[in-house]
């Protein structure tokens, strides 16, 4: 039987009972992740009670008689302009934003407060082997045409990423623009004085220790990062493991041998090595791993989606001709790429980037897509999202696992390594040599059925009642979640925030949930600004979001100085802020395919899946909601604001 759209429906039925029995194995596999205890589970490593864990957070890059050697850029009680916090990719974009707008002046208008000890963020704490961008380095490396980089490769080693903001920091000569070793603890408004007031602690290290200062700024600007916390499990006994034991953000190249630029890890030659966890970072270690260590175990909670890198050299030739041809490229080709991702690529239009990200048009389930318009919030239109983002992953789905089977030549092997959640619910990784490790005879997968390693002890790991012993244990475990604190900048960054007449931004999120104005400033909390992650749009390729969040903040403060002939005081009024809430709010339906999910960093371990019984508390949840329309048409809408005359945001000149 054929139907009138002409596919036969005996295909129908055939698609329908297939997709019926993967949301049931969808469903099986994510409750059996799901915990009581979901983010509490894990510790960050810098609150870690135990001594051991918690200097597994230390700085193993910092050169403190370097440092200490060299003026300081920050002075106790100085004053400055512009204080960034943040040395990693957002808070370069901005600085440099903040330059090319004319805001930067005198010497002394701007500083960037760094808790590592050097710039990178990101690319600077990971060091670890095989470390490489997701996302085409092409898009991804920021401000490529102002620094007529070319980039070695499709995808860049993260040392490569990490020279990329010491080439920005050069041209525009933040060099000594930077406080490292430092964190901001505080920061406070004063409505007399019309500065924020920041508490730093510089940590100088073991020589002369820690200082504290306090250093007022005109303008605050938070760039503190979306995977900056590391964190491990609560595993009984991790602190008494007696071989050595790192986390993957802080790589210990003393115990692999090896550096960041030789990736040599003879220390591992004839030892055991385990590593738990198997997201998008030990998608990349492991293969490394394999080539020197005498045994790996690979110990998995939930396997990742693993689809093809296709990583090459750059052609000088293509790159000239094609790629970085025209002024403005980067934008084009970022935009090209998003619409595949937002799945609004027109029939027939070119693939300029051609990778595994453009074929999943069902990531558009958490970064939005103009084509599905926005979903009422009635349990119909809801049910009918979901089947229609579900459907839309089902070839993918199949694919990946497939793709498994053709690799994994031990058959128990490649069906434990099979993902059974949407493409959404994880980030999905992209690698030609994961897969392919388990083939050698000394890389064996430890399958945790979804419950995790159960205890450890000094000679190793024990997973269902066996004990795997280990030399060297390597914590591929990840970071707080990004969402952490319903998006609250203060619990995003660890910092104390209190805007006009001392009010806690903490008290301000607690009694309304999230609460900005275009996701990067609040109100009652003037001249601050900080990177988005809910109320904004997001492109899988985070340093995207950050430049269009960095562009609208400067805006603001331009157009602000612009009006008032000089430093200004900007805060958005309350009435806009909630006008912009409900925006989030009207989108807020487009995200329930997270709620088929299981647990990972995106939904908070599991916690954004549970219905909440208090509906004030559904409603805060609901406003961390991202443009469901995609990162194109908000970019739009940013556009169209920024025309205008700054509506919506009380503007006085600073007293
Ligand atoms: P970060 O690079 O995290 O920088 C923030 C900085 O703020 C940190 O250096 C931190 O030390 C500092 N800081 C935080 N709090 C304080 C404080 N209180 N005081 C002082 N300093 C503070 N995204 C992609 O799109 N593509 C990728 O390929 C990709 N790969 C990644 C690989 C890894 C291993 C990780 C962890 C993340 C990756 N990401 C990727 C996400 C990545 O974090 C972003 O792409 C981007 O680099 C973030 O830049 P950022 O400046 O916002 O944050
Ligand atoms: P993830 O949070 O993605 O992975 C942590 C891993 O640890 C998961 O596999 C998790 O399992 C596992 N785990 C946690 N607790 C236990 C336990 N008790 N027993 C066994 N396993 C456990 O962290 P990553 O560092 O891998 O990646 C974080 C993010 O950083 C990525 O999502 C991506 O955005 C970015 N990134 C990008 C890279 C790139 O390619 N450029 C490389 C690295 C990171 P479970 O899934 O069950 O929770």
């Amino acid at each position: 039987m054929t139907t009138s759209d002409g596919t036969n429906g005996a295909d129908v039925e055939a698609f329908q009972a297939k997709f019926a029995s993967l949301q049931q194995k969808y469903t099986e596999e994510a409750s059996k992740r799901f915990r009581p205890d979901g983010t509490s589970q894990y510790v960050n490593l810098a609150d870690a009670r135990n001594a051991r864990i918690h200097d597994l957070g230390g700085d193993p890059w910092v050169d403190h008689a370097a440092l200490n050697a060299k003026t300081s850029a920050v002075k106790d009680g100085g004053k400055y302009k512009f204080v960034i916090l943040g040395g990693g990719y957002g808070g370069l974009i901005t600085a440099v934003k903040l330059i090319e707008a004319g805001l930067v002046n005198d010497s002394n208008d701007l500083r960037i407060i760094e808790a590592g000890g050097g710039y990178g963020g990101t690319w600077y704490w990971n060091r670890y082997p095989g470390l490489h961008c997701d996302v085409e380095s092409y898009l991804y490396m920021p401000l490529l045409e102002e620094t007529g980089y070319m980039p070695k490769h499709k995808y860049s080693t993260g040392l490569e990423l990490r020279k990329q903001a010491e080439r920005i920091v050069a041209k525009w000569d933040l060099n000594d623009k930077a406080l490292f070793r430092s964190e901001v603890t505080d920061c406070r408004w004063s409505d007399e004085e019309e500065v924020w007031n920041l508490a730093v602690k510089e940590d100088r290290g073991p020589e002369e220790g820690k200082r504290s200062l306090n250093i007022q700024a005109n303008y605050f600007l938070v760039l503190s990062g979306v995977l900056t916390i590391p964190h491990v499990p609560k595993i009984s006994g991790l602190e008494g493991f007696g071989g050595a034991m790192f986390h993957t953000s802080r790589w210990n190249y003393n115990v692999t041998g090896g550096s960041e630029e030789d990736q040599t890890l003879a220390g591992l030659e004839g030892k055991k090595v385990g590593i738990i966890g198997t997201g998008a970072t030990a998608i990349q270690v492991v293969p490394q791993l394999a080539k020197w260590a005498k045994e790996v175990y690979v110990f998995q909670r939930t396997p990742s989606s693993v689809t093809w890198r296709g990583q090459k050299e750059t052609d000088p030739e293509e790159w000239k001709t094609k790629i970085a041809h025209k002024k403005g490229w980067q934008q084009e080709r970022r935009a090209n790429w998003d619409t595949f991702l937002n799945y609004a690529a027109k029939p027939g239009q070119p693939n300029m980037v051609g990778d595994g990200w453009t074929e999943m048009p069902a990531y558009s389930a958490v970064i939005g897509s103009p084509t599905f318009g926005i979903v009422e919030p009635t349990p119909e239109k809801i049910g009918e999202h979901v089947g229609r983002v579900l459907m839309l992953d089902v070839e993918r789905g199949e694919k990946v696992r497939g793709r498994i089977d053709e690799i994994v030549k031990d058959p128990k092997t490649a069906a434990a390594l099979k993902p059974w959640y949407p493409v959404w619910c994880k980030r999905p990784t992209f690698s030609d040599e994961y897969l392919q490790a388990f083939n050698f005879p000394h890389v064996h997968l430890v399958d945790t059925n979804g419950k995790g390693v159960d205890s450890a002890t000094t000679e190793g790991l024990v997973v269902d009642g066996k004990e795997y012993p280990l030399d060297v244990l390597v914590l591929s475990t990840g970071y707080r979640s990004p969402g952490y604190g319903a998006l609250n900048p203060a619990k995003r960054t660890g910092i104390k925030i209190y805007g006009r007449g001392g009010r806690s931004i903490d008290d301000k999120w607690e009694e309304k949930g999230a609460s900005t104005f275009h996701g990067v400033t609040s109100s009652g909390y003037p001249n601050f600004f900080f990177g988005p992650f809910g109320q904004f749009a997001q492109s899988a390729n985070n340093v995207e979001t950050l430049e269009v969040a960095a562009d609208h903040m400067v805006h603001f403060i331009k157009k602000a100085e612009e009006k008032v002939g000089g430093l200004a005081v900007i805060d958005p009024t309350n009435e806009a802020e909630e006008g912009w809430a409900m925006e989030a709010l009207k989108r807020a339906a487009n995200f329930a395919a997270l709620t088929v999910c299981t647990p990972g960093y995106l939904t908070l371990e599991g916690e954004l899946n549970k219905p909440d019984e208090d509906p004030a508390e559904m409603m805060k949840k609901a406003r961390m909601g991202i443009w469901s329309e995609g990162i194109l048409p908000f970019l739009k809408v940013l556009e169209e604001y920024r025309a205008g005359d700054l509506v919506g945001v009380d503007i006085a000149p600073r007293k």
